[in-house]
């Protein structure tokens, strides 16, 4: 049995952030934290991979510089209803940094090694159980007991389910496919190709499928693979429209690609839930602290990798304070959330979310992406973007 005062369960940007955080605000914590994983870097993780500038803005305060990362700039995002709407620019700089996740979390984990924190790669986490004096966690290489953990092991995590085996769970369906960045030859008449669709280094989110009770968007980015140019197409899915009557989840994808002249056939689908941020989440027992999408992600879109970097800011503050408490009931962890930039833009999404998606009229998205655009910028600069200005 190993002893260590805070096992980190689960080494993707929340579990990472969390240590690179604790390093930095409490560096004699650093030495007695152990990251377990249970795959081996670079490993696979289904992510598209947008990065906001919110989760450059947390790198850039760990010192880290994501443009060391493999990445593809986006210049302009689209938000449209039906192939129309508005356009997001950044005079001068990216709207959104596309990286992959293999490539991402290598690196994040290289330099969380770098300052000194020890990550154990290849170990699954069995079960986690808490007690008065201690936490047990049984993984497939022995038990290990911690004065605390942090369940950083994402929406399909054990340490929830162990730790809260009964509550309820917003979970979103989402599907992805990697297709060339331009479609075969000959597939369509390229009169019908929506103007600016190819090679302009845009990123599209289409909310048609709204009406047809798919409560979320279709989505088609620029990226790359080994320096190739690629793109990744995918459909969220909120669920929050559930009960009624809903097409297969690939037909709107299959729809919105062919408008653009990809076969939806021709490509690998893969699909994973993610499980979405509600006020109602509980995220933490005593001597148990959840974070990234073990609690949720953001709602609306289903971002989560500056989110994740986001609860690791605020966990590690949530720690030391228990150390230095001697405390570790985790009580004021749910209330500290809630008063961080980043409990508030969660809030703020899920109130949104509730809202736009469930409004399903046709009429009302057409009113809303289409012609709405001023109150759609407000609402997205000031509860959707650059909330990390005001984490602490
Ligand atoms: C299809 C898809 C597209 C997405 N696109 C975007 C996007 O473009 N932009 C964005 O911001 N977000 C996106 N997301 C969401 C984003 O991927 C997640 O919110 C983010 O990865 C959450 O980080 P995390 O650290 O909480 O969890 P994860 O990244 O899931 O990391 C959890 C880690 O725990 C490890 N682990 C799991 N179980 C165990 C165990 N039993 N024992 C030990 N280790 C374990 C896993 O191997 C993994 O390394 C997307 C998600 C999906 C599914």
């Amino acid at each position: 049995m190993l002893q260590h005062d805070i096992l980190i369960l689960g080494g993707g940007p929340s579990g990472l952030s969390t240590a690179l955080h604790l390093h930095k605000i409490a560096p004699h914590l650093a030495s007695r934290i152990m990251i377990l994983e249970k795959e081996h870097y670079p490993r696979q993780k289904l992510c598209a991979g947008g990065l906001v500038v919110d989760a450059e803005r947390i790198l850039q305060h760990l010192h880290l510089d994501v443009s060391e990362v493999p990445h593809v700039d986006v210049e302009k995002v689209h938000f449209e209803f039906e192939g129309k709407g508005l356009t997001i620019r950044s005079p001068g700089t990216h709207v959104l940094r596309v990286i992959r996740r293999d490539e991402f979390d290598a690196w994040l984990a290289e330099k969380t090694r770098e300052s000194g924190i020890e990550i154990r790669e290849g170990i699954t986490v069995k079960n986690v159980i808490p007690d008065e004096g201690c936490v047990t966690v049984e993984t497939d290489q022995g038990d290990f007991r911690a004065q605390m953990v942090v369940g950083a092991d994402g929406s399909n995590g054990i340490t929830r389910r162990c730790v809260l085996p009964n509550e309820p769970v917003c979970t979103a369906r989402v599907l992805e496919v990697l297709a060339p960045s331009l479609p075969p030859p000959n597939s369509l008449n390229l009169g019908e190709v929506p103007a600016g669709r190819w090679g302009s280094g845009a990123a599209f989110f289409d909310f048609f499928p709204i009406p047809q009770n798919i409560a979320g968007y279709v989505w088609d980015f620029p990226t790359q693979i080994n320096g190739e140019s690629m793109r990744c197409w995918g459909v969220y899915d909120t669920n929050l429209l559930s009960y009624n009557a809903r097409p297969a989840l690939k037909e709107p994808l299959a729809q919105e690609m062919k408008r653009a002249g990809y076969e939806l056939s021709d490509y690998e689908i893969q699909g994973y839930p993610i499980r979405w941020y509600s006020p109602q989440n509980t995220v933490s027992v005593p001597r148990v602290i959840l974070v990234g999408d073990a609690i949720g992600a953001d709602p609306f879109f289903g971002e989560g990798i500056s989110i994740a970097l986001g609860y690791g800011a605020v966990a590690a503050q949530e720690i030391r304070e228990s150390f230095r408490r001697g405390d570790f009931s985790f009580r004021g962890y749910k209330r500290r959330l809630a008063r961080s930039a980043l409990g508030q833009t969660l809030t703020a999404r899920w109130i949104i979310t509730t809202m736009i998606y469930t409004l399903k009229w046709r009429w009302f998205q057409f009113l809303l992406w289409r012609l709405l655009k001023p109150f759609v910028h407000f609402v997205a600069w000031a509860f959707v973007l650059n909330w990390s200005r005001r984490l602490k």
